[in-house]
């Protein structure tokens, strides 16, 4: 055995993962088929639940001294959300992908964990002990586990044929890093009167100071095939006919065709491999939730996976990473696809389209409908079906913004351990039992909610005190 676990993709969610398996203390690999690290922005935004895991961590103050990364509410289907409605501390950030990988392997290398580069996987073989992973070049490594966040064209999902349902693209659109004048980049999507569409976010400035842009350009002008070459011309024609003949377009970093391809591995966990980010999940990159949702895949597997490790994961923990993560990244397809009509992706102008377009205009103006839409696309609506979710309306749901010192909370939680909040201190005797394992808090404001917290955040108990008992075995295994 060569490693505890082989983390195969050093993207946002193999270096995620591999970070609380740090945490876990458990010896971890991480290898990747590329030289060095792709210079592609991809995605554009982090949304409030990835940017709340990331300070659970204490990396996000050091992730946003890297540069100057705009706030804004995001988007759904292009309608804007607004900042007067997002409810959450941490707002969506406009932090691109690129800038995402960098620090994350900088953070990495200095607790001592390098990604191996030129590492590409060929095959894969597990048995009751272990997985072997082969290169390219035929080297081996093997680890218990294996975690595969290889991307969108999965090696490891291909080899063991997993099963991955769904439906294939139909249209592409271009997606594009740029620098333009003329245009207002404050999130905005336009449609012009023959169907094709354009979008643009903006991405931050450039080592020079510059304004970036992410620009998207949708219609039948756009849908070729995805090895056709993105040409300024292209981009050039579209600025001019859907923004107008203000826009220019004053340099195209880089260009790429994107598919609405919708699939979901129907298992994420086999044997001693478990899929994760877009190995488990393609959609299109809409309202930022591909990256999103495999940074968090990566927070919920990572202790699950630790604590099996180490040997005191209870029965059956690793598989709820499948329990909970299935039905969330099934609920981000199910939304990207709703956007994806709703934006008339193809450019089809078809009379359906179009009205359901039309009242969804109106209905997105509304409080409760931009409050309701920021939740789905933050990732804060996420409610993990866990036992006593019917009995309090905390249990499966991130832990709220707590009433503590800050330093002392982001220290709690930086810990990558399980937290006990027990305002009265009438819970320390049951939580001694589990000490190694749960931190013990009762210095919290009275008045403050009794909860248990996991390592991934999430409330696991909070309201009986007669489930706490059960709560604790349920998450950290057996007392003592
Ligand atoms: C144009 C564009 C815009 C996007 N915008 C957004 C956005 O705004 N917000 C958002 O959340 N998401 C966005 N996305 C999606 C986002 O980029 C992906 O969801 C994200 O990269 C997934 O991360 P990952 O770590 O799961 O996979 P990847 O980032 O794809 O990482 C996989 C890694 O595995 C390595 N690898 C692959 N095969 C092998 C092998 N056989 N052996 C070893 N290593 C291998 C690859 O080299 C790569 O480094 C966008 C994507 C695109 C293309």
């Amino acid at each position: 055995m060569h490693t505890d676990v082989l983390v195969v993709g050093a993207g946002p969610t193999g270096m995620m993962v591999a970070n609380e398996l740090l945490l876990a203390g458990v010896s971890t690999v991480v290898v990747d088929r590329l030289s060095r690290r792709s210079e592609l922005s991809r995605a554009g935004g982090v949304q409030s639940r990835t940017l709340a895991a990331l300070d659970q961590r204490g990396l996000l103050e050091p992730l946003l001294a890297t540069g100057d990364y705009p706030i804004s509410a995001g988007h759904f289907a292009g309608f804007p959300l607004s900042l007067d409605f997002a409810r959450h501390r941490l707002p969506w950030r406009s932090v691109p992908q690129v800038v995402i990988e960098g620090f994350l392997e900088e953070h990495l290398a200095t607790h001592g964990l390098r990604v191996r580069r030129d590492h590409e996987l060929v095959a894969i073989d597990q048995d009751s002990d272990g997985v072997t992973a082969t290169f390219a070049d035929g080297t081996a490594l093997r680890g218990r586990y294996l975690v595969a966040a290889d991307g969108a064209h999965s090696t490891v999902r291909s080899l063991l044929r997993v099963d991955f349902p769904g439906q294939s693209g139909t249209a592409t659109v271009v997606a594009a890093d740029v620098r333009l004048g003329g245009v207002d980049d404050r999130m905005s999507h336009v449609w012009s009167p023959d169907g094709h569409w354009a979008a643009v976010f903006p991405l931050g400035t450039d080592s020079q100071g510059r304004r970036l842009s992410r620009l998207v350009l949708g219609g039948p002008r756009h849908s070729l095939p995805r090895d056709v070459e993105v040409t300024e011309e292209e981009i050039r024609e579209s600025l001019r006919t859907v923004l107008g003949s203000n826009a220019r377009l004053l340099e195209l970093r880089y260009g790429r065709r994107i598919t609405d391809t919708a699939r979901q591995a129907a298992q994420y966990r086999h044997g001693r491999v478990l899929l994760a980010g877009d190995a488990a999940h393609v959609h299109l990159p809409l309202g930022a939730q591909g990256m999103n949702t495999g940074m968090q895949d990566a927070i919920n597997l990572g202790w699950k996976l630790g604590a099996t490790v180490r040997g005191w994961a209870p029965d059956g923990l690793l598989d709820t990473y499948h329990a909970e993560r299935h039905p969330a990244g099934a609920a981000v397809l199910r939304n990207v696809q709703a956007q994806c009509l709703v934006m008339d992706w193809a450019g089809t102008r078809a009379p359906d389209v179009l009205a359901t377009k039309e009242l969804l205009t109106d209905l997105a103006r509304l409080p409760d409908v931009q409050r309701h839409l920021g939740d789905l696309m933050s990732g804060m609506a996420i409610r993990y079906a866990m036992p006593g979710v019917d009995r309090h309306p905390l249990i499966g749901r991130p832990v709220p913004d707590l009433p503590l010192d800050p330093t002392r909370l982001h220290a709690l939680l930086r810990s990558g351990r399980g937290i006990l909040l027990d305002p009265e201190g009438e819970h320390g005797k049951l939580a001694d039992l589990w000490s190694d394992r749960v931190d013990h808090v009762d210095y919290v404001r009275q008045g403050t909610e009794p909860m248990l917290v996991r390592p991934d955040g999430y409330v696991c108990w909070a309201g009986d005190p007669d489930d706490l008992e059960p709560a604790l075995g349920h998450w950290f295994g057996q007392a003592g």
